[in-house]
């Protein structure tokens, strides 16, 4: 898909690491999401550039690691549905599964380390006095006055730290580093903040945690990770990466490189917003198809490659930026394009009923499954002589470019007949029309004329007789500005889109449809492509989720704006 032929930067300079014979010829990274919420598109880029560039290397391996350091109540289901998400997308970690809850001895033998080499001090100042002290962009922070504690006393207090002698923020450990620092991460950071928490694995063995940026680099490197591949914001935290194993000389040292993450327009990425919105229940949960997460995408119909093209297509690069919707689309567009079955369906029906085509009699005929694709063959699909149309594709008094049914006027039904509608049926008192009536020439089976007259339209239909009912969901953008978190002073959730979901609950699909087609995406001819979703169809009825239109509507829109 990517037409660009040249590596990108971490492609480039993982080849030029291996062509050099570093780290003994290695490769290894690690995609490390924190189990405090599912898994976006913004994690789907992480996932196949760490685990891609592991397969795309003969050796390369790519570990999937917990970065479970901060304990919280609900990690299990998190957890799973990562595994579950990565799995889907196409990746696997074999054996290296790991949690960075399992290396918390470890962390704390660093710890002491460090203590003991004058590195680190127990801080007693409270939260906001480290605050104060901290100084700021363009003033440098003060000492703290606990900076100069005695190896010993640090020692003493850490140990009692860890026995469970102190609350919650009365003490942290800090690493000594500069509190002139232009970089603030480089202020004594913490290492260990007191947390009275148990955690899912390591339950109240630990009521000291360790901070992200000590835990991560050492869990990479007892890892023996080669490239730590991490998002932009982590730049200004290379130093103390960098920092944290010099001064342990541990026996690796990863490589930190940055790339962009992945923004898109009308949505928001973060897994704290998103949280936000499942929790006050202004989505369907976690895998709502709005949502942009991998489960959400799952069940709107995307496909795992589709997913994958996206990634590939934007590529890397060192700059944030916002890429647009209509990209995303257009991969599982293209995927279902060359993919999907095609199949009828009639989203809001109108009946119509055939005044010559005898009463009882039932024609299979015969339609293709893929225009492009003949492999991919034919289905039989019940003609009678009561159909459902489209009520769009009926107009009394069309327009000069309308080509569909009207009055007198003659249209194909695709893979069936031509039909002229006669007559039209209303409801006494509302004056809606109820039913169209038809005739049909029987010498056109196959929908061509016999006296090769032009016939414009051609309709989609489904069998009133045979059909099955469904429940058809349209999803629109979530929110209803491009970026929702534009203006701070405004709760993102003003934006939300209050038409993102249209359902509708009196549509007719092929017979086939009815049954057994859970899981599998179609092309409904002339709608677009929908997916039978598993998760909310009943006994009664299929529910059809429509995971985009068969033309790019969003270009449209960006051409008004
Ligand atoms: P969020 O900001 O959505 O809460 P996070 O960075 O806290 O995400 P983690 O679980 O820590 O989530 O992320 C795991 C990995 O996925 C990290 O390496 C992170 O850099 C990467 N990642 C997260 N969001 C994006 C994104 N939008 N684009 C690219 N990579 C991302
Ligand atoms: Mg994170």
């Amino acid at each position: 898909m990517n037409t660009n032929t040249a590596p990108d930067f971490i492609r480039a300079r993982i080849a030029a690491d291996l062509a050099a014979g570093k780290n003994d010829g290695r490769l290894v990274t690690r995609f490390p999401p924190e189990p405090n919420g599912y898994l976006h598109i913004g994690h789907a880029k992480s996932i196949c550039l760490n685990f891609g560039v592991a397969r795309e290397n003969p050796g390369g391996v790519c570990h999937l690691r917990f970065d479970d350091t901060n304990p919280t109540k609900e990690e299990v289901e998190y957890a799973e549905s990562i595994m579950r998400d990565v799995r889907w997308l196409g990746f696997d970690w074999g054996d290296k599964l790991f949690y960075a809850s399992d290396y918390f001895e470890r962390f704390h033998a660093y710890a002491i380390e460090l203590i003991k080499m004058g590195k680190a001090y127990v801080c007693s100042l409270t939260p906001e006095e480290i605050r104060a002290y901290r100084g700021t962009l363009t003033e440098p922070g003060r000492d703290s006055p606990y900076r100069n504690r005695s190896v010993a006393e640090n020692l003493d207090l850490f140990a009692r730290m860890r026995a469970g002698e102190f609350a919650d923020g009365t003490h942290i450990l800090r690493a000594k580093i500069d509190m002139a620092s232009p970089n603030l991460n480089m202020r004594d950071p913490a290492i260990y903040r007191i947390r009275k928490t148990s955690h899912h694995r390591t339950g109240d063995r630990w009521c000291l945690y360790p901070m992200y940026d000590f835990a991560h680099c050492l869990s990479d490197a007892i890892e023996r990770i080669t490239h730590s591949l991490c998002t932009l914001e982590f730049e200004d935290h290379r130093p103390l990466y960098d920092w944290f194993l010099d001064t342990l000389g541990t026996p690796y040292h990863p490589q930190q490189i940055e790339f962009a993450r992945l923004n898109l327009t009308y949505t928001v990425m973060s897994k704290r917003k998103l949280l936000q919105l499942v929790h006050e229940r202004l989505v369907d949960g976690w895998d709502d198809p709005r949502m942009l997460t991998i489960s959400g995408l799952r069940r709107r119909g995307y496909t795992p490659a589709a997913i994958r093209n996206f990634c590939e297509l934007i590529g890397l690069s060192k700059k944030d930026s916002r890429i647009d919707m209509g990209v995303l689309e257009n991969c599982v567009r293209a995927d279902l394009d060359e993919n999907a079955p095609r199949r009828m369906a009639v989203l809001k029906p109108l009946k119509v009923i055939i005044d010559n085509y005898p009463d009882d009699l039932v024609e299979e005929l015969t339609a293709e499954n893929h225009p492009k694709r003949p492999e991919l063959g034919t289905r039989q699909v019940p003609f009678c002589k009561e159909i459902y149309i489209e009520r769009d594709d009926f107009l009394e008094e069309p327009p000069p470019k309308f080509f569909r049914l009207a009055p007198g006027r003659e249209v194909r039904l695709r893979f069936a007949y031509l039909v002229t509608c006669q007559a039209v049926e209303r409801d006494p008192k509302s004056g809606e029309i109820t039913a169209l009536h038809c005739t049909y020439d029987p010498k056109s089976r196959g929908g061509t004329a016999p006296d090769g007259r032009k016939v414009k339209g051609t309709l989609h239909w489904v069998s009133a007789r045979h059909g099955a009912r469904a429940e058809v969901r349209l999803y629109d953008r979530l929110f209803l500005s491009e970026d929702p978190e534009a203006d701070k002073a405004v709760d993102f959730k003003q934006n939300l889109n209050p038409d993102s979901l249209t359902v509708l609950s009196d549509c007719w699909l092929e017979p086939s449809l009815g049954q057994g087609a859970e899981g599998q995406n179609y092309q409904f001819e002339r709608q677009g492509y929908f997916y039978a979703d598993p998760a909310s169809a009943s006994a009664a009825k299929p529910v059809f989720n429509r995971t985009v239109g068969l033309r790019d509507t969003w270009a449209k829109e960006r051409g008004r704006d």
